[in-house]
């Protein structure tokens, strides 16, 4: 479903990545992982058509869409939830979401809306609080919740647990099942939890912008030099 090969970009001239290729299937879930600077971020805003692809292909349904800007993308199903979950404080819940589906017609709005409530009831119960009045969980929720209003295929997500309690990390791991179920393609970059690899169907591992290990995600956790050197934070 989408295709990525020999991805090269970066920051200006700095290149940061540098010819990755990697598939993600509809109801997968793609880990990338690496450490502080190995160009996560990069790949993920180049995807999303936020930084420009210097050089390879990106495809989404056999459709190139290289060097689409980001509404286009959108168009084609592509959403992103930033590191860092980017919503907006000073809005209410709904008007977030609103927010997510901006490119939706009324109907869209209310199906994808109903959508975004049965799979967060947490959300669902607080439509009119304002967004900055969330936890961090309820925060990450939103800005997933905010990403599917889009009713996107690939989901790019951009450190999930980045910040949160271990319980409330569980919690959106449980969440993205439940996406995967939805046959979305997710690519899910994180820098240091274990959780990636219990979910991941695939990991690919970045060091200074080129891949270095690939495997799924059991092969991961039982490699020490993996779990050393990427996780090296975690208790085993
Ligand atoms: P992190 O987990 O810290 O976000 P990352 O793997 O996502 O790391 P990137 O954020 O993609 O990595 O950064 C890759 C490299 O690009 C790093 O060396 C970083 O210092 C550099 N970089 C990041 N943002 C910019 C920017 N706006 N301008 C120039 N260089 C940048």
């Amino acid at each position: 479903m989408l295709n990525v090969t020999e991805l090269t970009c970066g920051y200006g001239d700095l290149i940061v990545v540098d010819g990755i290729s990697f598939n993600i299937k509809s109801g997968e879930i793609f880990g990338l992982i690496g450490a502080n600077g190995a160009g996560k971020t990069a790949t993920i805003m180049a995807l999303a058509g936020i930084i420009p692809v210097v050089g390879g292909r990106v495809h989404l349904n056999e459709q190139d869409i290289t060097n689409l800007p980001i509404h286009a993308r959108a168009k084609h199903g592509i959403a992103l939830v930033p590191e860092g979950r980017r919503i907006f404080s000073n809005l209410s819940v709904d008007e977030n979401l609103t927010v997510g589906g901006t490119l939706q017609d009324k109907m869209g709005l209310s199906r994808n809306r109903e959508r975004v409530f049965d799979t967060f009831p947490r959300i669902a119960d607080r439509q009119r609080q304002l967004a900055g009045s969330l936890s961090g969980g309820e925060q990450q929720m939103l800005a997933i919740g905010r990403a599917m209003m889009a009713e996107p295929s690939v989901l790019l997500i951009d450190e999930l647990s980045l910040g949160l309690m271990p319980i409330v990390t569980d919690e959106c791991y449980r969440v993205l099942e439940e996406l995967r179920k939805q046959n979305l393609a997710i690519l899910l970059v994180e820098q240091s939890t274990e959780r990636v690899l219990q979910t991941a169907d695939k990991i690919a591992v970045l060091e200074t912008g080129h891949i270095v290990w690939t495997g799924s995600g059991s092969e991961a956790a039982e490699d020490d030099a993996v779990v050393e050197a990427y996780l090296g934070l975690v208790q085993r």
